[in-house]
């Protein structure tokens, strides 16, 4: 392939935490960078009707596998990282060096560069503080989660950006996305990456759709971040058939109950404190949501006349660890089934939320059905990946929740931005390629 055709030094497809990251830190290494993003650029409102826009498209943000189990994700500029809920949780080391992925120094820089810090007083919430105090005085090590968070611009009356955060206090990936675009990375939107151009044993382009209209794209180094639903089928189009089987998508339930004494802020923060029972293989935390997704939960479990209640419900997340298993299809749909083993991990897990809630004196606690959030594990490392995050082919990397090699159940985007950062430090040649 001729060089006149690269024109780029790196092509980098998605613009969630592991995309927004490499592009970041190639562009501040004054490589030539675009990014390529299927979702819109457009700024974010925080109202439900911008998410609705995407919600409501099959395929395209919620995804429900044959199972009727909802998978959610975000397509837009920043990724999922638009919709989650800023918490930050340690980087399991020992099981990425197993593979001999050693991230320590750039998560170690990832948290020195981020807002990450437990939320300061006045923004833990009265329904969090009950829930925490509760499991405390149960004997349980309910603790404040680090989170994501610019303190400093918080104000009482910002409701928390569960469609996107128009204030800017929760850290996402779109705003590594625009420091790239600064250093002069190229963005192009509604650019929808179909697959890799390959010449031999070497990627050298992409091909995308845009409008209806079909382009190809050359560069010296491709990385395919479209997120662990996305990468294995642009992989699969572009001959790759074994990428996309026994993933992980971290099924979660929610337990709540209703409180008189105490009515949540419209400023509730989720996940603002709670416990990793490593063993057991789950976590739980607090977790307010949104009013159409109270009313949903609600609704799927037959409790009508809860459904004006979210003000004064306390509700406990249990998310676990499930086993591998499943596959994507080549359409980019989810086929997995919840184990029973997974099934029964999220009911003990329950179980200990009941007594709880109860202890923080709610009635009436019932559990929502299941849902999940984190698909990843699509494209792993130690099976399809090198530890540099390389495929088979030369110039070919991906970098995103899909690379992770074994079952999680954790908040991964720490990890995916030390991976970034990884993943940069091997492509400008001041880390050696394990
Ligand atoms: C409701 C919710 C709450 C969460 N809360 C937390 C939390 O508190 N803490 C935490 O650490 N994690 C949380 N997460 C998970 C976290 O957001 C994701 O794990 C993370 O964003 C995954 O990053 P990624 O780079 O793998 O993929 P994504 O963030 O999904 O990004 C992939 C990007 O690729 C783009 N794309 C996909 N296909 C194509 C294509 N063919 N061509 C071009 N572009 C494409 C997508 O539009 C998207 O922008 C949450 C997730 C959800 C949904």
């Amino acid at each position: 392939m001729e060089t006149a055709r690269r024109a780029y030094d790196a092509i980098i497809v998605g613009t969630g935490p592991g995309g927004a990251t490499v592009a970041k830190e190639l562009a501040s290494r004054k490589k030539r960078v675009l990014l390529l993003e299927w979702g819109s650029n457009d700024p974010i409102t925080g109202t439900p009707w911008q998410a609705f826009k995407g919600f409501g498209i099959p395929g395209k943000e919620v995804l429900l596998t044959h199972k009727m189990l909802g998978v959610v994700r975000a397509v837009c500029t920043g990724g999922s990282t638009i919709f989650y809920y800023g918490t930050c949780f340690p980087t399991p080391f020992d099981m990425l060096e197993k593979y001999g992925v050693h991230i320590r120094d750039e998560v170690a820089e990832a948290r020195a560069e981020l807002p990450v810090a437990p939320l300061k007083d006045e923004m833990i919430s009265p329904m969090a503080r009950r829930i925490m105090e509760s499991a405390v005085s149960l004997g349980y090590d309910w603790r404040l989660l680090d989170k994501y968070m610019y303190q400093d611009r918080w104000q009482p009356d910002f409701p928390f950006g569960y469609y996107g955060d128009p204030h800017r206090v929760r850290w996402d990936a779109r705003m590594f996305v625009e420091e790239a675009v600064d250093k002069s990375a190229e963005l192009i939107n509604h650019a929808r990456v179909r697959k890799v151009i390959l010449d031999g044993n070497q990627a050298v382009g992409v091909t995308y759709t845009s409008g209806g209209s079909t382009h190809h794209v050359y560069a010296e180094n491709i990385i395919i971040s479209a997120g662990g639903l996305g990468s294995p089928v642009i992989l699969r189009n572009s001959g790759m058939r074994r990428a996309g089987y026994d993933f992980f998508f971290d099924p979660l339930i929610t337990v709540c109950g209703e409180v008189k004494d105490v009515r949540a802020r419209v400023s509730e923060i989720p996940m603002t404190a709670g416990l990793h029972l490593e063993e057991e293989g789950y976590m739980m935390t607090d977790m307010s949501v949104p009013l159409l997704l109270d009313m949903l939960f609600t609704a799927q479990v037959f409790r009508f006349h809860r459904m004006f209640s979210q003000r004064k419900m306390l509700r406990i997340m249990i998310k676990a660890q499930d086993t591998l298993g499943g596959r994507i299809t080549d359409r980019g749909g989810v086929r997995k089934r919840l184990a029973e083993q997974d099934r029964q991990k999220l009911l003990r897990g329950a179980a200990r939320a009941r007594e709880i809630l109860q202890h923080a004196g709610a009635k009436g606690i019932f559990n929502s059905w299941y849902l999940a959030s984190h698909p990843g594990g699509t494209v792993k490392i130690g099976d399809i990946l090198d530890a540099g995050l390389k495929t088979e082919y030369d110039h070919l990397y991906v970098c995103d929740c899909s690379v992770i090699p074994e079952a999680w159940g954790l908040p991964p985007t720490l990890t995916l931005i030390g991976l970034g950062k990884y993943l940069a430090k091997i492509l400008s040649g001041e880390k050696k390629a394990p």
